[in-house]
């Protein structure tokens, strides 16, 4: 199918991109990337009769240090996050997530900021951003305004983005040493949307004692979720693969797992401890702990 027809604006600066969303409200779509709008619209689950190309705003695909924390524009493409020195020294975490979304050909057009507002529960940049305590960095008519990540998703394709403000960029705090990360997935293809997702990131003391972890999981419910029973597991403890193990069988609690084509609620909540265990295991390793 073809989209229904629209009215295409190619604004150059936030204050335009707002003043259009603005006029036209809930008529209105962003688009970035266009790897998820542009199905969906050719499905006609959306038909906005204005669409909002932002690529031409300046600078909002930049990735740059911010006082010791890692800015990422919300225009930056998987591809970019995949091979940035930057990203890669600062959150490898996130490039590891941009290596597993889709292919190629996706990866050059579609940006984290697309795949973060699209709020696919089964999508690879939310859990990367939840593990890592994200900040998003809103813009609206007066200002722009913070909002944790772990408030960020509101709902199925649902976000706590006001109908007039877009997101800019995302701001990612500077890991503490001996930290580690790792994002895993179960997916029908190869880098396909997961079955069942986890990303980690895991922090410890010199005796190898977890002083901070957060555990996000994909595929689990109707939003991307934190594994809260998981990390309190973990939190405190020395970290061996008999606490990893005890950890992992934790994941699928208080979960809402969904029963689709692709494996029923049951297989997910099963395959849920295997997806973090062996995440946990990757993160504890890759901050040093001797397993
Ligand atoms: C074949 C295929 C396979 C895929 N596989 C995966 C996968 O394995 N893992 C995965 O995570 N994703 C996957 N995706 C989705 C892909 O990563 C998309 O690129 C991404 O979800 C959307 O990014 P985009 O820039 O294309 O956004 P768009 O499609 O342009 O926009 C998506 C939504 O976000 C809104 N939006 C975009 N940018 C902003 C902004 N800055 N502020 C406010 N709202 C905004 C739009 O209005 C729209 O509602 C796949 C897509 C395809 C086509």
């Amino acid at each position: 199918m073809r989209p229904r027809a629209f009215t295409y604006h190619a604004p150059s600066s936030i204050a335009e991109v707002i003043d259009i969303l603005e006029q036209h409200g809930a008529e209105a779509r962003v688009l970035a990337g266009g790897q998820s709008l542009v199905p969906v619209m050719k499905l006609r689950l959306a038909s906005p009769k204005h669409i909002v190309d932002i690529t031409r705003v300046p600078a909002l695909d930049l990735i740059r240090g911010d006082d010791g924390a890692l800015l990422v524009g919300a225009l930056a493409t998987h591809e970019a996050i995949e091979n940035s020195a930057l990203v890669q020294a600062h959150c490898p975490v996130l490039a590891e997530a941009a290596s597993h979304i889709a292919d190629p050909i996706v990866r050059n057009r579609g940006t984290i900021g697309g795949n973060l507002c699209h709020a696919d529960p089964a999508a690879d940049f939310p859990l990367a951003a939840i593990a890592l305590g994200a900040e998003l960095i809103a813009a609206g008519r007066a200002s722009s305004r913070a909002i944790p990540i772990d408030r960020f998703f509101a709902g199925f394709l649902t976000t706590a983005l006001k109908p007039d403000e877009i997101l800019t960029a995302l701001r990612i705090p500077k890991p503490p040493p001996h930290s580690g990360g790792a994002h895993l997935k179960l997916s029908r293809r190869s880098n396909g949307l997961a079955i069942v997702g986890a990303a980690v990131m895991l922090a410890m003391d010199d005796d190898g004692n977890c002083t901070d972890v957060r555990v996000a999981l994909a595929g689990m419910g109707p939003m991307p979720i934190r594994a809260a029973a998981a990390e309190r597991a973990l939190r405190g403890n020395r970290i061996t693969q008999a606490v990893i193990v005890d950890a992992a069988a934790l994941a699928p609690r208080q979960t809402d797992p969904p029963s689709d084509v692709h494996g029923s609620a049951e297989y997910r909540r099963t395959i849920a401890p295997v997806i973090v265990g062996r995440a946990l295991k990757l993160a504890a390793e890759r901050a040093g702990a001797l397993l």
